[in-house]
């Protein structure tokens, strides 16, 4: 019997023979074998791309998690990648340890965080893909095989970023950092200056990004540095506030635009700056309760200004149904050969659109700005490429693939969507099953 299934957003829907939760790797590697095709696997079905979407098996990793084993001197942890980023940050920190940087939210499997480089910000500081040391998977035909960086560093590189398509990961270990504080502030400044000193402040913290506020001219930058001060308390939530405020506004004025970019620019100056001190895992991850959906290119660092000018001019031109505001972050280079921040210091934007409405025109009209400056999209937000675009944008697309092919010889995880992204035809075995 088929059962529903969807993500976060609601945006994408399956209908899948099978969704099972396998208890331990046997019975995985069992169902990588024999339950119908494709096999997809599913971490928090927290991405916006099809990615998890199949007719066939939808496998969920939720009674893979926890600690396996750690070392305290060298800080790393063995985890099973069913572990979500919420427990994950409190099991480390009752070890001595930390992640180094994360993302807005910890709602995330590591298993799906690492299956499309899920990233926060910060110029120095590298997705979560890049803290690999091991990785143990279930390969196409249901058998357990180990890597490790010492001694097999390319093939970390090359599975590392998984989409689901290279095994499944069943055990990771991550290279964390000693437990840390972090100082974390925020304010509102005009975006013209943002984007005039945008290389100097990204630059000038461990960690910065900045949202632009549609229609308002105004951002807000956060930044957090280390810190040795004594914890103060972290201020209440108010990014759902805000959102109320800009939709209400939006609803109301949507083609009064002036009137409307000067009530925005009212209730942005009563933003309350912030400034507070927090151990690390009390510091990154926000709530966010407003479903939307979104699409984030990660663009040659340099670029970034000139895209977003790009992004804000058509959204205030022709969409103003738009408020989310913009997100705007730095990423570090690194090896990963499918990582869209491969050999590449970047700057990361995302749009977003509200989930009750429809996305597409609007990501439709943006992708063509992102893609003019050599972007490369999010492997879990929304974009439009194939094969024949994406192997123009990763050098080593084909050394991937051969890697892919060897460790799913029969295309048993690929979907016709994951099939459109690697250029390959769906085998009998993958998707018919
Ligand atoms: C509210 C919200 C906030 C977000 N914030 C950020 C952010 O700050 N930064 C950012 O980069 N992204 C962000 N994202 C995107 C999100 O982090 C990614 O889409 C991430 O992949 C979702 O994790 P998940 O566990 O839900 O994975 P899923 O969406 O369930 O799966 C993602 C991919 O990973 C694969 N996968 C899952 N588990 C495994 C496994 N064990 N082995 C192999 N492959 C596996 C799946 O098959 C799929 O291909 C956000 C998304 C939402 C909805």
């Amino acid at each position: 019997m088929s059962s529903n299934w969807s993500n976060w957003s609601g945006f994408v829907r399956a209908e899948p023979k099978l969704i099972a939760s396998p208890a331990d790797a046997g019975e995985l590697g069992d169902l990588v074998r024999t339950a119908p095709g494709p096999v997809r696997v599913v971490g928090a079905g927290h991405s916006f791309t099809p990615l998890v979407k199949s007719e066939g098996t939808i496998l969920s990793l939720e009674r893979l998690e926890g600690l396996v084993s750690h070392d305290a001197e060298k800080h790393q942890a063995r985890v099973r990648t069913g572990t979500r980023l919420g427990p994950l940050m409190h099991i480390l920190q009752g070890i001595g340890q930390g992640l180094p940087n994360m993302g807005d939210i910890d709602r995330q499997a590591i298993g799906g965080a690492l299956g499309t480089a899920t990233h926060g910000s910060g110029p120095t500081l590298g997705a979560y893909h890049t803290q690999l040391e091991t990785v143990q998977i279930v390969d196409g035909l249901g058998k357990l095989r180990d890597f490790r960086r010492a001694g097999d560093q390319e093939m970390i590189h090359a599975i590392g970023v998984a989409l689901g398509a290279f095994g499944v990961m069943t055990e990771v270990t991550l290279n964390n950092i000693p437990t840390y504080r972090l100082r974390r502030r925020k304010w509102v400044l005009p975006i013209a200056d943002m984007l005039r000193e945008f290389e100097t402040m990204m630059a000038a913290h461990r960690s910065a990004e900045f949202y632009y506020i549609p229609f308002s001219g105004y951002a807000q930058f956060i930044a957090s540095d280390l810190s040795d001060a004594a914890p103060t308390p972290r201020p209440p939530e108010a990014d759902e506030a805000g959102l109320r405020t800009l939709r209400r506004l939006r609803t109301a004025l949507a083609w009064l635009p002036s009137l409307r970019g000067r009530l925005i620019r009212s209730a942005v100056a009563k933003f309350p700056a912030e400034d507070y001190v927090q151990d690390w895992l009390n510091v990154y991850a926000s709530d966010r309760q407003t479903k939307f959906n979104e699409m984030e290119y990660h663009l040659p660092f340099e670029a970034g200004p000139k895209a977003l000018a790009g992004i804000i001019e058509l959204t205030e031109k022709h969409f103003p149904e738009v408020y989310f505001p913009m997100e705007v972050r730095t990423v570090a280079p690194d090896e990963f050969w499918l990582s869209p921040f491969y050999r590449r210091p970047t700057c990361s934007i995302a749009i977003h659109h509200d989930a009750a409405n429809d996305p597409l025109p609007f990501m439709r009209a943006a992708e063509p700005i992102f893609r003019k400056y050599s972007g490369r999209p999010h492997w879990g937000k929304m974009h439009s490429l194939k094969a024949a675009e994406l192997k123009k944008l990763y050098p080593r697309w084909d050394d991937a693939m051969a890697v892919r092919r060897d460790i799913d010889p029969q295309n048993r995880l690929v979907s016709p969507y994951m099939a459109g992204l690697f250029g390959i035809e769906p085998s009998p075995s993958g998707s018919e099953r």
